[in-house]
């Protein structure tokens, strides 16, 4: 990248704003382009009760299918969704695709029960969502209580009576609310005691840092997660670690007490047909093995 300083008159050119645009225009051609051809998608992660190893639940993390060479961040994609007023119609899809997934896997032995994850940005947090998400529920014949809406600090510096008014309404129906990428935010504990919140989610970095190679670090990291951990679930909140991907960072989070963790560890997200046969595969090694037990009885 060239820079000139501007001095002695040259034109000052600045390529990395250049670039920022550029990439802002493709990836608002990318969002269209998948609006119009149907192109998003919603990937499942599956969430673990770290104390008995089962699937409690699984997240919900939108995809968009785009080419390998040229791929955007989901993390941007929402960022420039939500910056261009998109972010309304692909929630649409992923609510659709995410119901409907999760019908699908609840066919499957161990999974009637478990619980679907849904992100929100702070522009889908409008009046409309309780109506919109009960009939969506309806549809598919999903139980309110298997929801959880997963929000972050962003929707929560809104604090006016309409927020207030669809968390009330969205509890109310039985949902439950995270609270994203706890501890990262100006005020993430003052927000456990100003909002009704079920499940506090502690963010990767947490989790990363538990696994550092400094000793000191890593003390560090356990006594934070630990005063999380004993903050929430006095306050009554299940916790959740995210970003969980080796087994020191596994049987760390366990010692410390949290209920139910995610990461690469245990799986990455996936699409409904890769998550369908994984669990397959799974139950026909489960029944394999206790039909095996009971021939031995
Ligand atoms: P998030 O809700 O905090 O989601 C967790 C992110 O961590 C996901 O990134 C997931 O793929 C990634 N992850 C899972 N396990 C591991 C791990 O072991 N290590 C590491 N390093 N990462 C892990 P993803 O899918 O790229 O999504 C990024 C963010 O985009 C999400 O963060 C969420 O804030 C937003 N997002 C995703 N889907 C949606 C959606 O449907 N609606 C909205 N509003 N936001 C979404
Ligand atoms: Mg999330
Ligand atoms: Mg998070
Ligand atoms: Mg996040």
């Amino acid at each position: 990248a060239r820079k000139h300083d501007g001095k002695n008159g040259v034109l000052v050119y600045h390529p990395s704003l250049m670039d920022a645009v550029r990439e802002r225009l493709e990836i608002e051609a990318a969002i269209e382009r998948g609006l119009r051809e149907d192109l998003f998608d919603v990937y499942l992660q599956p969430i673990i009760d770290l104390g008995t190893g089962r699937i409690a639940g699984f997240e919900a993390l939108m995809r968009l299918d785009q080419p390998e060479e040229s791929a955007f961040a989901s993390s941007r994609i929402i960022e420039i969704a939500e910056e261009t007023g998109l972010i309304g119609k692909i929630g649409e899809r992923v609510l659709e695709k995410a119901a409907q997934h999760l019908k699908r896997l609840s066919a499957l032995d161990g999974i009637e029960s478990t619980y679907l994850a849904l992100n929100f940005s702070p522009l889908q947090f409008e009046p409309s969502l309780p109506t919109r998400l009960a009939a969506l529920l309806l549809k598919y014949e999903i139980a309110s209580t298997r929801i959880v809406i997963e929000i972050t600090e962003a929707v929560l510096l809104a604090d006016n009576a309409e927020m207030h008014t669809v968390m009330a309404q969205l509890s109310a129906f039985g949902c439950r609310i995270a609270l994203d990428d706890f501890g990262t935010g100006y005020s993430s504990l003052s927000y456990l005691n100003r909002f009704q919140v079920d499940i506090v989610k502690i963010d990767q970095s947490f989790t990363r840092t538990l696994a550092s190679d400094q000793p000191e670090v890593r003390r560090k990291s356990r006594m934070l997660i630990k005063g999380i951990r004993t903050i929430s679930q006095q306050m009554g909140c299940t916790v959740v670690a995210e970003g969980i991907e080796n087994n020191e960072q596994w049987l760390s989070l366990r010692r410390l007490g949290i209920d139910h963790g995610q990461g690469y560890l245990f799986s990455a997200p996936l699409s409904i047909d890769e998550m369908m046969g994984m669990l397959e595969e799974k139950s026909e090694v489960k029944n394999q093995n206790s039909a095996r037990s009971t021939e031995r009885h």
